[in-house]
């Protein structure tokens, strides 16, 4: 049976795949955070991290939480000093990678955390893995797991196991395989994603993968997709994965290739129809760029519109309901979905 984190009354390991994201504001700038913060939990995200990599950045944890009113995770590199005060300001869970941290400091780390109830992440990045395990471990993979779970029974040992994991490596096989070795091995709930994973088009393909394929497993209880710059790109796509997946419901529109019985403008029918929307609408949409295939191949879809020469038809269920001109035809979709809502 998977163990359960509460990290400030969202659950981590109950079989909701939640999504995550960081800002990337100066943590301690608290308009700046709050802002970026409240952005990415109205655009879906269910945990938002912040850094606190100085000690205003770690006390501004306790002003930011009083006013967002939402879970709060700390992000902590190196410093014991650092995790004591984002705790002491009230962080709803810490993210520490125990390899950088002396034991002794480990120790205080942990005691506080139990007396505070704080949840901690024990992150293991591929480059951070110590000499010593990639000397016993040739398999990359296997120093990885083994270095977890060195630190996973370091803090059993303290009585702590108020744990979510996560192994990271940019190279996506490599994540693959050892977020699979740590499943079966683990039942602490698993944070996934593909650390560096680049700008927008290279971390969608790469976190598409890296996660999706571990999800597509049932392995993995908490994302983060990590996308190069502005933090509000991520959310999308986590959601665009889960929803792939079937772990969200959300707008799915399904659009035909187009071939030579297409007469239409139908990719900018798509984004014309997508843009109307709000993504997190429960409603599958087919697109289609002809009559003769389009409403059967489509007929899983709540509803649709194909090309017939200059006119659309417009379908539910596979079963043709009307014929608009193009010019009428993407409000007359919008409209029926509405209806279809009320
Ligand atoms: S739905 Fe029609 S236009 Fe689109 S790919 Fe199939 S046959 Fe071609």
């Amino acid at each position: 049976m998977k163990k359960v984190v509460n990290v400030g009354g969202v659950f981590i390991g109950d079989g909701n795949i939640t999504i995550q994201s960081m800002t990337n504001t100066v943590t301690e700038h608290i308009d700046d955070t709050l802002h970026q913060l409240r952005a990415l939990y109205s655009s879906g995200a269910d945990l938002v991290r912040v850094s606190a990599n100085t000690k205003d950045a770690a006390k501004a944890i306790y002003t930011l939480k009083e006013k967002l009113g939402k879970p709060i995770i700390a992000d902590i590199h190196f410093s014991p000093t650092l995790a004591m005060l984002a705790m002491e300001a009230g962080a709803d869970k810490i993210r520490i990678n125990p390899g950088n941290i002396e034991t002794a400091d480990l120790v205080k780390i942990i005691k506080y955390a139990n007396q505070k109830k704080t949840p901690i992440r024990i992150g293991v990045n591929s480059g951070s893995v110590k000499k010593e395990f990639l000397q016993k471990y040739p398999k990359q993979e296997e120093a990885m797991f083994y270095s977890l779970k060195h630190y996973v029974e370091f803090f059993e040992a303290n009585d702590f196991n108020n744990l979510v994991l996560s192994a990271k490596s940019s190279n996506v096989s490599l994540n693959i395989k050892v977020n699979e070795i740590i499943a079966s091995h683990f039942d602490y709930p698993l944070h996934l994603g593909v650390t560096e994973a680049g700008i927008r088009e290279s971390a969608i393909i790469k976190s598409s993968i890296g996660i999706g394929s571990l999800l597509a497993k049932g392995i993995g209880d908490t994302i983060r997709v990590s996308i190069t710059g502005d933090p509000m790109q991520e959310i999308p796509v986590a959601r665009d994965i889960l929803s792939v997946l079937g772990y969200r419901k959300s707008l799915n529109i399904v659009s035909c290739p187009t071939c030579a019985r297409c007469s239409l403008d139908l990719e900018e029918i798509v984004r014309e129809v997508k843009s109307k929307l709000d993504s997190a609408l429960d409603v599958d949409i087919a697109i289609m760029g002809c009559a003769v295939n389009g409403p059967g191949e489509a007929k899983n879809a709540d509803i649709g519109i194909a090309g017939a020469g200059k006119e659309l038809v417009l379908f539910e269920k596979g079963e043709v309901k009307g014929r608009y001109n193009r010019q009428e035809v993407v409000d007359v979709l919008i409209e029926r979905i509405g209806k279809m809502r009320d």
